[in-house]
């Protein structure tokens, strides 16, 4: 699925320099669902960041699916953005005027859908996280675990090969929280590869591997 090799990053901060990722490398095979795990400041959300192609590294090599991730025009990164990768955020990022069903069917627009076929996709993915009673509901009128159930339909309804998902529990109370992580099991039982980052050690277990970072570096990769 994807290949990291000695990847480095830096973000200038005035006139000098932080050095957040130290040469990774990572290696995520298709079907497996990683944790990506670390104290707050550790880089996690900056290594999931590049591996979604929203920033780029400053060297190293990363590939997707086959495919050399580098000085990709920002139109060809959405290109390939919208076709292999699905995201899941802790704030939902949901769009607030919009229902559910709305918010389901907004990527799918981008992908040259039919209205009706979005309809019928985004309607599909509503049910699938068990949400069609729910689906002309705003995201203000859903509790938190609904509205994260929405965006991980979202990050359904374009079919990605990979889940990618930075905290997805993290605004959320823990019986919510597992089941959620338990749903993402259940997606990852029919084969999707997922990407999750948390800093929480219960969720990181629910994972069936673990990467851990510390100051930009993976200290530890091993199999739950
Ligand atoms: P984590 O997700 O593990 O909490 P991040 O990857 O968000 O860590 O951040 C790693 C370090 O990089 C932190 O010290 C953070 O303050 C810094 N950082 C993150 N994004 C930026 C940015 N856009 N500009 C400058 N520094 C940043
Ligand atoms: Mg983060």
């Amino acid at each position: 699925m994807l290949k990291i090799n000695n990847l480095h990053k830096s973000y200038a901060i005035g006139d000098s320099s932080l050095h957040v990722l130290k040469g990774i490398n990572l290696d995520i095979e298709d079907g497996e669902m990683v944790a990506i795990m670390g104290s707050s400041g550790s880089g996690k959300s900056t290594l999931l960041n590049i591996i979604g192609m929203l920033d780029e590294a400053d060297s190293g090599d990363y590939i997707l699916d086959g495919l050399p991730i580098k000085n990709l025009t920002e139109k060809k990164a959405a290109v390939y953005r919208n076709k292999f990768l699905g995201f899941i955020f802790q704030s939902f990022n949901l769009i607030n005027y919009k229902n559910a069903l709305e918010n389901v069917a907004l990527p799918l627009y981008y992908q040259g859908f039919k209205r009706k076929e979005r309809q019928e996709k985004a309607m599909f993915y509503l049910e699938k996280v068990g949400l069609t009673d729910w689906a002309h509901h705003l995201p203000k009128e859903l509790s938190g675990g609904q509205n994260q159930r929405v965006a991980i339909a979202r990050a359904l309804a374009a079919n990605p090969k990979l889940l990618l998902a930075d905290e997805p529990t993290g605004a959320l109370d823990t019986t919510i929280s597992y089941e959620i992580m338990e749903f993402l099991q259940q997606l990852n039982d029919e084969g999707k590869t997922l990407l999750i980052v948390t800093h929480e050690e219960d969720i990181a277990n629910m994972c069936k591997r673990i990467v851990r970072l510390r100051d930009g570096v993976i200290m530890e990769d091993t199999f739950v």
